[in-house]
């Protein structure tokens, strides 16, 4: 049986941290979420290109940067889309909890969720509704990017409200790589238990794909992103990821797909063609293997993103999920200048990117007794 976690005993306790320690974590958070945008975008304009028709249309090596995808360069997908909104509920399910209004964070994010779905089927921002917050006033975020089937049809409809759980989650048979794509935030609660960061990402990705694939993947991927943050190599992270996995019904795919990973590692030098090996990243568990592989063999963060985009399958999702890596392991200054520069929607990344960080680090202050009103208005919980 999965364990199930009673979230009222588990509130975390966040640790006081030295200034450099609260530097070298913000690098880390904007590295990751930037990182993951700019795969997601080096993607979008090669998601349904087989690597034949990539190379004839780019050249040789494939794309070499941005290319032009829903009318301009940089422009992120639903990938990043749910990811921003993963950062929105995971902060204000740490709002209600300061606030004393309960703790559950698979409620908050999917309200989340439910407000990403707003996004891909109204025109814009509805000024009625007091919940959006910022986030969900963002007009930019109001664009369908080819959007997973599961993600919507789980967050749509009459059961829309119904929360999925690991009991009865929604779409119990997918497992594409839409959990997977969303799930690098769940690495970013630093002072977390690893134990605790898999299963939340577990339990936030049932709420719209209810394969042990697609949900086992998702934790997988959270907790190597939060070895990371704490200073561990990815392969450390991995070995973590495998031994959590372990104990789970219905690992064995999961399982296999990052011992594949760490394989094509060790086979020799990287290419599309070993790349191609691990799959194509239309499923849950080969996205994560694609995007662990080419973090693991990347020389640095430019050619492992272009490795990661540069095959037949669901380019921007690999990328995104090697983008999170990448910029978890080497903080936001590594990032190519001319990829951050030229990213859709990087306003919004870093103040979102910050405010987790700030709400980690000091919500108390922020929503505590004595404290005005702005960031519940930026972060409404009810
Ligand atoms: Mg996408």
């Amino acid at each position: 049986m999965s364990p199930v976690v009673q979230w009222k005993a588990v509130i975390p306790v966040i640790p006081l941290w030295s200034r450099a320690q609260q530097q070298d974590y913000r690098s880390r958070v904007r590295g990751c979420l930037l990182g993951g945008a700019i795969g997601d975008a080096l993607g979008a304009g090669i998601e349904f290109d087989a690597l034949d028709k990539i190379r004839s249309d780019h050249g040789p090596d494939g794309v070499t940067g941005f290319v032009t995808a829903y009318g301009r360069r940089g422009a992120v997908t639903d990938d990043t889309q749910m990811s921003l909104f993963t950062v929105d509920g995971l902060i204000r399910a740490h709002v209600r909890q300061g606030s004393g209004a309960g703790w559950h964070p698979p409620t908050d994010v999917h309200h989340a969720y439910l407000r990403w779905a707003a996004t891909q089927h109204d025109w814009g921002p509805d000024e009625r509704r007091r919940d959006l917050g910022w986030l969900g006033r963002e007009e930019w975020l109001y664009a369908r990017r080819a959007p997973g089937s599961a993600c919507l049809s789980g967050l749509s409809g009459p059961d829309a409200e119904r929360l999925g759980t690991v009991a009865a989650p929604k779409n119990p048979h997918s497992k594409g790589c839409g959990t997977v794509m969303r799930a690098a935030p769940f690495g970013l609660l630093l002072g977390w238990e690893p134990g605790l960061v898999f299963q939340l990402a577990v339990e936030c990705s049932v709420l719209t794909h209810g394969h042990p694939t697609g949900y086992l993947s998702a934790g997988a991927l959270a907790v190597i992103v939060h070895a990371v943050l704490r200073g561990g190599a990815v392969e450390e992270g991995v070995e973590l990821a495998l031994a959590l996995l372990a104990e789970r019904p219905g690992h064995e795919e999961t399982a296999a797909a990052l011992r594949g990973a760490l394989a094509a590692v060790r086979a020799g030098e990287p290419s599309a063609e070993r790349v191609a090996s691990l799959g194509e990243g239309w499923v849950a568990e080969e996205a994560l293997a694609i995007g662990v592989y080419c973090a693991l063999v990347a020389e640095d963060v430019r050619t492992g993103l272009l490795l990661a985009v540069n095959h037949s399958g669901d380019s921007d999702s690999t990328g995104t999920v090697c983008g999170n890596l990448l910029g978890a392991v080497h903080g936001e200054t590594a990032l190519p200048a001319e990829w951050v520069a030229e990213l859709e929607g990087r306003g919004t990344v870093l103040q979102l990117a910050d405010d987790l960080v700030l709400e980690l680090s000091h919500g108390a202050e922020l929503h505590g007794p004595g404290a005005g009103p702005a960031w519940r208005e930026r972060y409404p919980v009810g």
